[in-house]
């Protein structure tokens, strides 16, 4: 069989998020694990019947996961630490305990997966792991479906990208240190697989779409030798999405692998090595972005290929794990913006006409359907006006000296000056009231009466608690982008379009899908209100533009630059407006300005430019003494410390939850010269910092960062967390600042 038509994965968590509802359910003791075994299965069955019904001829199985599958590939090879073996638990249970955590075994930590909004568990190895096959889910899957009469593909997250993914357990360990057993454990697995009966076997290195050591790349090249001259397997198909493979194609070319998958998407590919002995599997169909493909074009892209491979085969150019599943259900979208989309159902779609094309060449019927025209995206003259007049001053406040002693002069604030990031607790109430004025049972007058009454409540307590910057905290927004985006022209909402982002957490991202403008201010009444109820600063709270953009599904008719530069000016007016109704503190949150930096290095440069210049964009009208802050929600301060120090904010708060002194030794090596405030409470733990803990990290961070430019807040917004926890960390915040204060 050849691979003639596929797709790289498909979404898991279920069309209406079953598997979120059954987990959760199961994780409350609601229902039992067979019964949410039952869930899966059904899951499983759905989609790989849906995938042969729709005409693909390879379909991918093994794509499932109760939680993530990086902890299922390191559950499949051994990996998941002692500390939750010790637990002795079921092995499903010790499996969600290492992505959640108990008390005596802390979670594995949650990483960003590439570029995406998407989130892996990261794999801990050090020299006592001993890596072998201890699981057969791939096994167990691939039989699953051939019970029902559907040949598949597995799936196996590869394993030299497995262990770069993962992280060493002890300092001067070196995870590829383990290849040799890993490849065993792999040669072993497809020896299994094989003699199931599995013609094809897919292998996702997705860690070659970056740049890579020499060590790396001969990692690379030596598994799939190895793997390759396995005597008793299945066919291999590597894939290396969300990029350019770079050299690691031209090492994959000499390797015995029987096919290859580039991601023609993200990547051009002008050069192909010949890979006359294998198939090219053309990713064509965007596996990350909702817009109808442009079949002629794709058409055209996988036919080019056709003299430098002994086969082509039409597929997305990723997994379609980032994707919703189907377009279908949305029937509140504008007629407009629908007929642009597709969704993971229709994506499959596009693939099998295609396939058909590349196959049986062009007729009349295909080539009339290829060419329908779509109507245009939404167009702002105005707007696109505003941005072409755009100089460099638009983006230049002036020197940050002078800003900081008028806004000194005009918010007297004392050294280490104490605040929050925003949002504080999202109690039942304020959740109940949202989800009342959704489904009408309570009025606008009545929803606007409970927000008043919810900031007045919280200006009220960290008045007593004895802040010294307020916030109005958040109870309004369901979600820091979709609350923008419900405001702003050129954004769409749907009802349906969930895409899993870890775990059982599914976001449902907005489409920007034209000129980006706002018809009215967004956040004015509430932040004006908060600050009409007490004489200290309240900050208007934002979101920046890259986040904006991050978070979204964006246009793909226009470089991304553009769009930001449209997102930002409509924020850049709303700041106007807050400065109008006498805010004097505003923050631009940009906890995703980290997420969007390229993989290559290469690309990093433009991107940081211009994702700089939109957050500069957005601020740079506020007038000197209006204090900017940002938020950054990462640890990896170093590394993009030059980016944050451009973006040119008064203040800075950063998330330094991991590793708090290593923050401090950037700040002090960086030499950054501008307010910033390293998260001194975790908020990602239900722990309550000790007055004596924060005293002696404010104490450090004084050495660091002079007194009058530290600020001292916890270390991301207070949402997830209760008022048990959040109200005698803020005190103890409040107490410890003092006690430094008193020392200087
Ligand atoms: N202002 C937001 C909050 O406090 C920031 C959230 C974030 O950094 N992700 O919730
Ligand atoms: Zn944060």
């Amino acid at each position: 069989m050849t691979i003639g038509t596929t797709v790289l994965g498909y979404p898991r968590i279920g069309p209406r998020r079953e598997l979120k509802r059954a987990v959760e359910r199961y994780w409350a003791a609601k229902i039992d694990a067979p019964d949410l075994q039952e869930v899966a299965r059904d899951l499983r069955a759905r989609t790989w019947t849906e995938l042969r019904d729709a005409g693909l001829d390879s379909i991918p199985s093994n794509t499932f996961s109760f939680y993530d599958h990086v902890l299922d590939t390191a559950e499949l090879f051994g990996a998941i630490p002692r500390r939750f073996h010790d637990l002795d638990l079921s092995p499903l249970n010790t499996y969600l305990a290492a992505a959640r955590g108990r008390d005596s075994a802390p979670a594995l930590e949650m990483t960003k997966w590439f570029d995406t909004n998407y989130h892996y568990l990261v794999p801990e190895l050090g020299p006592d792991t001993s890596l072998r096959l201890a699981g057969d889910k791939p096994v167990v899957e691939y039989h699953e479906a051939r019970e029902l009469g559907i040949e598949t593909r597995p799936v196996l997250l590869g394993p030299v990208t497995f262990l770069l993914l993962s992280k060493p357990d002890q300092n001067g360990f070196d995870p590829l240190d383990l290849l040799d057993d890993l490849l065993a454990a792999y040669a072993e697995l497809l020896g299994r697989l094989h003699a199931e009966g599995a013609e094809w076997v897919q292998l996702d290195e997705p860690a070659f779409a970056a740049d890579r050591t020499d060590a790396e790349l001969a990692a690379l090249g030596r598994a799939y030798d190895l793997l390759g001259a396995v005597p008793e397997r299945p066919k291999l198909l590597v894939t290396g999405y969300y990029g350019d493979l770079g050299s690691a194609l031209e090492i994959l070319a000499t390797t015995p692998v029987e096919a290859i998958a580039l991601d023609l998407v993200s990547a051009s590919y002008d050069t192909v090595p010949a890979l006359r002995e294998k198939t090219v599997v053309a990713g064509v169909v965007d596996g990350r972005n909702v817009w109808r493909t442009d079949l002629r074009a794709a058409l055209a892209k996988a036919a080019a290929l056709i003299g430098s491979a002994g086969e082509v085969a039409v597929s997305t150019s990723s997994t379609l794990l980032h994707v919703p599943y189907d377009l279908d259900v949305e029937t509140r979208l504008e007629p407009e913006v629908r007929a642009r989309l597709a969704f993971a159902r229709q994506k499959v779609a596009e693939v099998v006409r295609l396939g058909a094309a590349l196959n049986k060449g062009v007729d009349g019927a295909w080539a009339d359907g290829a060419a329908e025209e779509l109507p245009a995206p939404l167009h702002n003259d105005e707007v696109r006006a505003r941005v072409a007049a755009l100089t460099e001053a638009d983006r230049v406040r002036p020197l940050y000296a002078d800003r900081a002693a008028a806004q000194q002069r005009r918010l007297n604030l004392p050294p280490l000056a104490t605040t929050t990031i925003g949002s504080f607790p999202q109690t039942t109430e304020i959740r109940t009231a949202r989800a009342e004025l959704r489904n009408e049972t309570l009025d606008e007058g009545g929803y606007l009466k409970r927000m008043r009454d919810e900031i007045a409540r919280v200006i009220a307590l960290q008045e007593e608690i004895g802040l010294d910057v307020l916030v109005h905290g958040e109870p309004e927004r369901n979600d820091m982008v979709q609350y923008f985006a419900d405001f702003l022209d050129g954004f769409a909402s749907t009802e349906f379009a969930w895409v899993q982002s870890y775990g059982s957490r599914c976001v449902r991202p907005p489409i920007i899908h034209g000129d980006v403008s706002r018809p009215k201010p967004m956040t004015v009444d509430w932040a004006s209100y908060a600050q009409s109820l007490s004489v200290k600063p309240v900050k208007g709270m934002l979101t920046g533009p890259v986040t904006i953009l991050a978070w979204s599904f964006v246009r793909d008719d226009q470089p991304l630059a553009d769009t930001a530069a449209q997102v930002a000016l409509a924020l850049r007016d709303e700041i106007a407006d807050l400065e109008a109704a006498g805010i004097s503190i505003v923050q631009v949150d940009e906890p995703a300005l980290r997420e969007l930096l390229p993989l290559r290095t290469v690309d990093q440069a433009s991107y940081l430019e211009w994702s700089v210049g939109a957050f500069r964009l957005a601020t740079a009208g506020a007038v000197p003494s209006t204090q900017i802050h940002t938020h950054l929600c990462y640890s990896e301060f170093g590394e993009v410390i030059n980016a944050i120090d451009d973006l040119d904010a008064d203040v800075t708060t950063i998330e330094a939850a991991r590793s708090k002194m290593e923050i401090l030794t950037d700040l002090r090596t960086s030499g950054f010269g501008r307010g910033v405030g390293p998260g001194v409470y975790d908020i990602h733990s239900p722990r309550v910092p000790g007055e004596d803990e924060v005293t002696s990290l404010l104490t450090a961070a004084v050495d660091a960062v002079p007194a009058a430019r530290l600020w001292v807040n916890p270390d991301c917004g207070l949402k997830t967390r209760g008022y048990a926890e959040v109200e005698p960390a803020l005190r103890n915040l409040v107490a410890a600042a003092r006690r430094v204060r008193a020392t200087l």
